[in-house]
């Protein structure tokens, strides 16, 4: 049994906790893309846990966890990590962690070009959460970057770091004018903070092909949504990695397995951390007032979201890229506070209607069409169950169900593990 839990939206839907929830019934999780860029924020009778390069099983004993090799490790990051993981009481060992040995290493390098050439763009910036993630995916395509296996060949790493300082250096100290990189340095990092995790580097995809033989479920862990896919989001403001639960068995190192299920975490109205388009953003004391209630603010930089009613065009777009079968609709408790729910039904291009999500670049000349319905305006965050919703809420849940053609299964009602309406 294999299935993925993937973002419909801009990220931070929530993906954390429905994985940390749904995990009980699964024997491994596996991350598949993106690094330490991940902010997975995850409350349960543990305490509260934020994740960014381990996978949110981790923090159930009886579950192993992968880190694929679709992703970028800062080492220095995952040691740190583990270390505040470790001293919250998690359990973290070679026998529940297993780090791809084709896993791309991101290095010290990567994070500084990373705030070199936003500070470059000044006022055109990206948004970057300066943690290396798009250099150091440029640099797997080019080739030119480190993997976890090399790190059991010393002799070779130490000529290849040899070779990919002096050329990086083309762009640090060249272009950047910064302090050239050296190669000791990079064996120094190896050796400080790649170390530590040899027991834990194996291949994955032997692992998970005889875990599967073996009868065990695997969970694909996604980090951000659809709409920051490199491929199918909005481009250039996306990640620069495939956030698609497709690429979920190539990035975990099963390419050979299909996915059974793809659940889609969707939040009940909008986010989006960042720069870019974001049609149905809100401004002003009402986007002040939705931030505050969900407390929008990124678990991996902290900075504020932008924030906006749900938006029926984007959602579709992004259940179709995951393939969605079952959606969970996080947050719903958070509009409880509104008389009346705003809802992006459609956008208006050049006047006219469009239902389709558009080519990213006219999306800045896209209007919101806004309806709006009854808000429930109760505190629903004690719901256990579909009767104990009111009205309304359901009324607004089954609205976008419908709007949006896939199955709600799910309806999050606060942070805590439990609290989740199962329909
Ligand atoms: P992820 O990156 O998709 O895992 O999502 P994040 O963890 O970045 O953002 C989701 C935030 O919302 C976290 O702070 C969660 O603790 C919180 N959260 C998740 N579900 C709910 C919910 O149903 N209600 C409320 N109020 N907060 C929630
Ligand atoms: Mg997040």
């Amino acid at each position: 049994m294999l299935t993925s839990i993937c973002g419909i939206n801009w990220g931070d839907e929530g993906k954390g906790r429905m994985v940390d929830l749904l995990s009980s019934q699964y024997d491994v999780v596996c991350r598949y893309q993106g690094g330490n860029n991940a902010g997975h924020t995850v409350i349960n009778e543990r305490g509260k846990f934020i994740l960014n390069l381990l996978p949110s099983g981790i923090l159930r004993e009886d579950v192993v966890n992968v880190l694929g090799c679709g992703m970028v490790v800062d080492l220095k990051h995952l040691y740190e990590e583990a270390a505040r993981l470790r001293a919250q009481g998690v359990k973290i060992t070679p026998d529940n962690l297993k780090i791809s040995d084709r896993a791309v290493i991101t290095m010290p390098y990567h994070v500084l070009l990373d705030c070199l050439e936003e500070e470059r763009l000044a006022d055109k910036k990206f948004g970057s959460t300066r943690r290396g993630i798009a250099p150091v995916y440029a640099d797997k395509y080019m080739k030119k970057a480190f993997r976890m296996g090399e790190l059991f060949h010393p002799e070779l790493l130490a000529e290849r770091a040899k070779s990919i300082a002096e050329w990086k250096n083309l762009t640090v100290a060249g272009g950047y004018k910064s302090k050239p990189v050296t190669a000791e340095e990079i064996l120094e990092y190896f050796k400080q903070y790649g170390e530590p995790f040899k027991e834990y580097i194996c291949d994955t995809g032997v692992y998970l092909n005889e875990a599967h033989k073996a009868g065990k479920k695997i969970m694909f862990e996604a980090q951000l949504g659809a709409l920051r896919d490199i491929d199918y989001g909005i481009y250039p403001y996306t990640s620069s990695s495939s956030t698609i639960a497709a690429y979920a068995p190539i990035g975990a190192g099963v390419p050979n397995l299909k996915l059974d299920k793809s659940i889609g975490i969707m939040k009940a109205y909008s986010t989006c951390v960042g720069e870019g388009p974001f049609t149905a953003e809100s401004f002003g004391e009402k986007a002040e007032e939705l931030r505050k209630a969900g407390g929008e603010y990124g678990a991996a930089t902290g900075r504020p979201r932008r924030v906006g009613p749900f938006d029926v065009v984007a959602s579709r777009y992004g259940i179709r890229c995951q393939g969605a079968d079952e959606i969970a609709l996080t947050k719903l408790d958070v509009l409880s506070y509104l008389d009346e729910i705003e809802i992006c039904t459609a956008y208006k291009l050049d006047s006219k209607r469009i239902d389709e999500f558009p080519f990213p670049d006219v999306l800045d000349k896209c209007k919101p069409v806004l309806e709006t319905v009854k808000g429930w305006h109760c505190d629903i965050s004690g719901c256990r169950k579909a009767s104990d919703l009111p009205q309304a809420a359901i009324e607004y849940v089954r609205l976008i169900e419908k709007l949006c053609d896939c199955k709600i299964k799910y309806v999050s009602v606060g942070a805590e593990r439990d609290q989740i309406v199962v329909l």
